[in-house]
């Protein structure tokens, strides 16, 4: 639009046209007042109905709330308005009428469930604190993009409808592709080690993961965003660095970019964690969960951390950590074990005191051990052979790790459930929109 001006860009003693929604309309009686919102804030108002125009104060005034209008008029100083300015109408333009009856009310006076939300994002998305989850959302995405490439990574987009899975199993969705079954892919995982052997060397990519998991929890989504980051010449240990860097990466620029997203949330001050991430053997971790006592049967070695064992070391260490030297058997084929043991995995775990938010590892980069991985994984390496002769051509040593995008997003702000760090979640009974 021609010579809009954003709300919060109006300065005592212009004369502006804003657009955007009626937030509010308040009528004292001989005086009253439109509150304007748009994306950079909102703006006051003032009809003062006998000294107006009678058709603009009906216009202004009769107008359904949440309706989209433009207004052009003069930019005053007063104290008294919400942001110490408030406009006095010219003209307006009922650009388009809302209905009368909302199924959402995007004021957030009236709570709605977050099912109602879901149904209705578009409305929900113009609350303040909704929106900023998504300006925050973005902002993380934006400054781990700049951290990867700042250490010479290369941002990939690799395929989403694949032949096989990464894993295999049940959690893949099959589709139909020109009458032959293929799936949606549940991890880049192959294409980004794929890379490290190109000219690329160090990737990352930031892109859709389908998990046709059955679980319906608030940590779960069948779609969700994987942080991918892999690199040649690099072991598990580099890899827990990068990993450190990039999720503290993504807090710092929030802190310095996101002051207004953030109050609307409520922070008061926003921590960004500066402490090393402490790395916790998988053993070590076992012990110390048992020695909190918050379990009611003993963790065992071997045993994966259930997610009662992952609170209760959450609690324990008080900030984010990593689970190294798992069992080998926990860990996919593709991960490595350590050279002198074999039983252990170079597999490591990020844990926020919360959830899960990475996993990652040095990768099996032998071709005859990654064979043999793949069928003790019960797995043929056939159907994977686009994949493991590349392994024959020069494959470097490598290691990577994938982060959950919501699930970082979740624990960043503290909200409750991953449908909310997702515009459009897609969970076990939500398909649209
Ligand atoms: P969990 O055990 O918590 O279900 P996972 O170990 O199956 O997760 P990975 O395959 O290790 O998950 O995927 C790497 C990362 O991708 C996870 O640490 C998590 O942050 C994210 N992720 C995986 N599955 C999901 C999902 N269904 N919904 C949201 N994020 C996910
Ligand atoms: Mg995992």
């Amino acid at each position: 639009m021609e010579n809009r001006t954003y709300t919060a860009d109006a300065e005592p003693g212009d004369h502006v046209t804003v657009a955007g929604w009626v937030h509010e309309i308040r009528d004292l009686g001989g005086i009253a007042f439109l509150i304007l919102r748009d994306k950079s804030g909102k703006i006051q108002i003032k009809f003062e109905k006998d000294e107006m125009d009678e058709d603009l104060v009906e216009t202004g005034l009769g107008v359904h709330r949440e309706s989209v209008i433009s207004v052009t008029g003069d930019v005053e100083e007063e104290e008294r308005a919400p942001t110490g300015v408030e406009m006095l109408p010219e003209s307006i333009d009922v650009l388009n009428e809302a209905d009368a009856e909302l199924p959402l009310d995007p004021s957030g006076k009236v709570e709605a469930e977050l099912s109602t939300r879901l149904d209705n994002r578009t409305l929900d998305l113009r609350k303040e604190e909704v929106k900023a989850v998504f300006e925050i959302r973005a902002e993380m995405l934006r400054s781990v993009r700049e951290y990867f490439r700042d250490i010479a990574c290369t941002e990939i987009n690799t395929p989403k409808i694949v032949a096989t899975g990464t894993e295999g199993g049940t959690e893949l969705f099959p589709i139909t592709y020109f009458g032959e079954e293929a799936f949606m892919n549940q991890s880049p995982q192959l294409f980004k080690q794929l890379m490290v052997g190109s000219g690329l060397e160090r990737v990352f990519e930031i892109g859709p993961i389908f998990r046709a998991e059955e679980h319906n929890t608030p940590r779960h989504l069948n779609e969700a965003t994987s942080i991918d980051f892999e690199a040649a010449f690099t072991d598990h240990q580099e890899a827990m660095d990068v990993c450190e860097g990039a999720v503290k990466a993504a807090y710092r620029g929030i802190a310095e970019n996101c002051e207004r997203e953030l109050e609307a949330l409520g922070f008061e001050d926003f921590e960004v964690p500066e402490e090393d991430f402490p790395r916790l053997s998988y053993e070590e971790a076992i012990e110390r969960v048992n020695a909190t006592g918050e379990l009611d049967t003993q963790l065992v070695y071997g045993d994966d951390l259930s997610t009662e064992a992952e609170k209760a070391l959450g609690q324990d260490v008080g900030g984010h950590y990593f689970v190294t030297d798992w069992p080998s058997e926990i860990k996919p084929f593709y991960i490595k074990d350590h050279e002198d043991d074999e039983s252990l995995s170079t597999g490591f775990d990020l844990m926020h005191p919360r959830l899960e938010l990475v996993s990652g590892g040095q990768r099996e980069h032998r071709y005859d051990e990654l064979i043999e991985g793949f069928k003790q994984q019960g797995l043929d390496p056939d159907a994977f052979e686009y994949y493991t002769k590349m392994f024959k051509y020069g494959m470097p040593p490598h290691a990577g790790f994938g982060l959950g995008a919501e699930r970082l997003l979740m624990t960043i702000l503290g909200l409750e459930n991953i449908r909310e760090a997702v515009l459009f979640p897609r969970d076990r009974q939500r398909l649209s929109p």
